[in-house]
């Protein structure tokens, strides 16, 4: 508006400065912000034409869900505040109450307590299975109530392995949903749609953003399920702000070339972590002895870099004394960052139904970008408080 209107001052203000046909391109979409659309006319909010109203996301997030919808090889993807909202919400989506949800014991813990909380008030019921059953025992425990088979895979802090294109076509088969969690992957190194799974989840709070500093999940889907996720989207009100969409956007430019560096970090101090005498076994479904090797080396592209290490038998004094002596890695429950973390994960075994029988005190490592020859160092000094309690001086010593 310019001051040959005749409006006053404080109009002019207030409707001046609109980015009206000002953008120029730019190699990364415009950060818009906007809880109002206008409209070009009166009943173009009625005609279903176009986006009427800011919450469903505006150039951003609309950037987001097509780059998403790209690399899940998805029709429509559907963004939230975290990942675990992608979970809860996606689960309310497909599901009603009377239903019965089949769950990997794997499965990352807040998803198994919203499963066994909230679902459970709204009439919807859980059973877990072994996450090394394959699909016959898991199609011998479906009953009519059956509607949706949840599945992460590898699982969280144990890394089991699902057989999932042979899960999703038995579920199909029986006209049931199957959700995967595919943090681990990033998207990148599994497509769960391709194997025949409905929707595929991932918290872009890990590698997606990439930099401990972002909340953010999608879920990606085809068919059905695709369109059950957009009108549940719109039914529940989820909203993401178009910042955060930006940071995701501006994360997964850089995706593929960490992935890989995270991966071959993982590789390098796994093979170190390997041969130490305080460790039982390095948990990754990218070592050859880990049970699920085949699996990962059919269905996956690669590794991300998160490691479990099982501890010879030591007190919890030791395994503490063991994490507080690193200083190039954090404690810290997060992973998918830059930063290497570490976490000690017997407590949160406890929980499952399947509780699995290590041998000692699981630890899990995420390796982060920096330099692995510190990382090990840093190990190494680590790994060394556990020598007294281990006796292990006594056998250096016997040994040599
Ligand atoms: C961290 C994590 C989530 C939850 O993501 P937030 O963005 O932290 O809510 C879900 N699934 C897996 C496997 C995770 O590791």
């Amino acid at each position: 508006m310019n001051d040959q209107t005749g409006y006053s001052e404080t109009t002019q203000v207030i409707h001046g400065g609109q980015a009206r046909g000002r953008l120029v391109r730019t190699p990364v979409p415009p950060v818009q912000r906007g809880s109002t659309i206008l409209m070009g006319s009166a009943y173009g909010i009625y005609d279903g034409a176009q986006a009427t109203y800011g919450r469903g996301g505006l150039a951003t997030q609309q950037a987001l869900r097509e780059a998403l919808s790209d690399l899940e090889h998805a029709d429509h993807t559907a963004l939230f505040p975290s990942g675990l909202s992608a979970i809860t919400q996606t689960l309310l989506a497909l599901t009603a109450a009377g239903d019965e949800v089949l769950v990997a014991d794997c499965a990352y813990n807040p998803t198994r307590k919203f499963l066994n909380g909230a679902m459970r008030r709204f009439g919807v019921s859980a059973r877990y299975f072994d996450p090394a059953a394959d699909a016959s025992r898991i199609e011998a425990m479906m009953t009519p109530r059956t509607r949706a088979i949840y599945l992460e895979s590898p699982g969280s802090l144990t890394f089991d392995m699902q057989d999932i294109p042979a899960i999703a076509a038995m579920a199909r088969r029986r006209g049931v949903l199957t959700v995967v969690d595919n943090t681990w992957a990033a998207g990148v190194l599994f497509k769960p749609l391709d194997h025949g799974v409905d929707v595929s989840i991932q918290s872009l709070t890990k590698y997606v953003c990439g930099h401990s500093d972002v909340f953010m999940g999608s879920a990606s889907a085809r068919g059905e399920a695709a369109a059950r996720l957009a009108e549940a989207a719109c039914e529940f009100g989820w909203a993401v702000s178009p910042d955060d969409a930006y940071m995701a956007l501006r994360g997964l430019k850089t995706l593929h070339g960490r992935l890989a560096q995270h991966g071959a970090g993982a590789q390098i101090v796994g093979d170190w972590l390997a041969d130490q005498p305080q460790v039982l076994s390095v948990l990754s479904p990218a070592r050859a002895d880990h049970p699920g090797h085949g699996l990962w080396r059919r269905d996956f592209s690669g590794a991300c870099g998160l490691l479990g290490i099982v501890l010879r038998p030591a007190s919890d004094a030791a395994v503490c004394a063991m994490l507080e002596a690193l200083e190039v890695f954090g404690l810290g429950l997060s992973w998918g960052g830059f930063e290497s973390l570490a976490i000690p994960c017997d407590p949160q075994l406890g929980q499952r139904a399947h509780a699995p029988d290590l041998g000692g005190p699981l630890l899990r490592l995420h390796i982060g970008l920096e330099s692995p020859q510190d990382l090990i160092a840093d190990l190494d000094r680590g790994l060394g408080r556990l020598d007294q309690d281990l006796g292990i001086a006594q056998l250096r010593r016997a040994s040599s």
